[in-house]
């Protein structure tokens, strides 16, 4: 397939190895001292486990995988709010399909849906104002949910249904910044890392600017990378290059797609219709400012939150998790997903216990569909 078989070439593979390897030697690590690399986007975790890339790649080189997945940064608590929606009398709730399969405290989407909640998945949230248009009697929630990927056709949506003066159209706002989560990630002394694998898709939106702090502040170095098995190794060798050479910069891998200044129409429609807002409680007990978005005044009539006054204090959300359940440490990187007690056991695909395991991005589903590995390495 033209456009794709050049970017899982095996030759340029073995040669980018062993240009790997090569400066991994020149560095001096090793597999008891590795440089710690970190993917940050669920994308990049299932290539690297679809293709084999860490076990191929030498062994002075460490992925640990970050907290890129939209699925897999909701807390618990917010599909506990999303449960009382689809409860109250006329209301279509409207999400993607992995959303409707995160666990909440007692059920997930799916199963309020199972019991009766009319829950429909969607595509894109255009779809969930074609449903709006033709239940005029309803009110339609659209969950919006992950990271500028995902904001702007969000945003776009709110911006029709103002245009077009929809009375029963509303979003359930739970989009995060990406760059927040790395700041949270780099401020927590139990990181350790070399060097990050940028998102590709999210930087399309965004460009590379933003991501300055880290090589500025921080000193770490980050590459955008594309999402072919090339492309991955790639990246790798370019952090290792800037580790080797002492340089902390922000590198684009990905230039046959991402821009240095991103897309300025999803930028303009991000700004027109979000702001920041302050804090949402993170999986684990962690309380992070990860700039959760939150609609406008301007467009106060298509914010879920207030137009059903939804009092998301986060603070006195009763975050509960399962027993053994790792989410947080593995999200974070500390902890992969086979150290999890409840990995195979209490939290597979079929029956999954943390979103990490949910999610098509999730880095527990890429371990349980790519590593053979069905059960966990330590007991409970
Ligand atoms: S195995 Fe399940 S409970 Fe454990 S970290 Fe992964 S998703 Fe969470």
């Amino acid at each position: 397939m033209k456009y794709v078989n050049e970017f899982r070439d095996p030759e340029a593979a073995q040669w980018l190895l062993l240009a790997i390897a090569e400066t991994v030697n020149e560095i001096g690590s090793t597999k008891d001292n590795p440089i710690y690399i970190m993917e940050i986007c669920g994308g990049h975790t299932h290539t690297i486990f679809r293709y084999g890339l860490d076990r191929l790649i030498s062994s002075g080189v460490k992925f640990i995988h970050g907290p890129g997945c939209p699925v897999c940064i909701l807390p618990k608590a917010i599909i506990d709010e999303c449960i009382k929606l689809v409860q109250k009398p006329g209301v279509i709730f409207t999400t993607f399909g992995d959303a409707m399969r995160i666990p909440g405290t007692h059920k997930s989407l799916i199963q309020a849906k199972a019991e009766g909640a009319d829950v429909r998945m969607v595509y894109s949230p255009l779809d969930a104002l074609a449903i709006a248009r033709s239940h005029p009697d309803q009110e339609v929630v659209f969950f919006g949910l992950g990271f500028e990927t995902t904001m702007p056709s969000t945003a776009l949506s709110i911006q029709i249904a103002a245009h077009e003066a929809l009375k029963n159209f509303s979003v359930f706002c739970n989009h995060i910044t990406l760059p927040s989560m790395i700041k949270l990630l780099l401020d927590d002394p139990y990181t350790k890392l070399d060097g990050f694998i940028g998102p590709g898709h999210v930087s399309m939106v965004i460009g590379t600017h933003p991501y300055d702090f880290i090589s500025n502040d921080y000193r770490i170095p980050i590459v955008v990378a594309g999402f072919e098995p090339l492309d991955l190794l790639q990246s790798v060798l370019m952090v290792l290059k800037q580790v080797r050479d002492r340089r902390a910069e922000v590198e684009n891998q990905y230039a046959r797609v991402v821009s240095e200044h991103g897309n300025p129409l999803s930028i303009d429609a991000i700004n027109n219709v979000y702001e920041p807002s302050s804090i949402i409680q993170f999986l684990d007990f962690k309380e992070i400012n990860a700039n959760r978005l939150r609609i406008r005044n301007n467009y106060s009539n298509f914010d879920t939150e207030r137009k059903f006054s939804i009092n998301r204090c986060i603070k006195t959300v009763n975050l509960i998790e399962p027993k053994g359940c790792a989410c947080g440490q593995v999200i974070t990187g500390q902890t992969k997903p086979i150290e999890c007690p409840q990995y195979g056991k209490g939290c597979t695909p079929e029956i999954p216990l943390g979103p990490l395991m949910v999610s098509s991005e999730g880095v527990c589903a890429a371990y349980w569909q790519y590593s053979g590995i069905r059960t966990t390495e330590i007991s409970i």
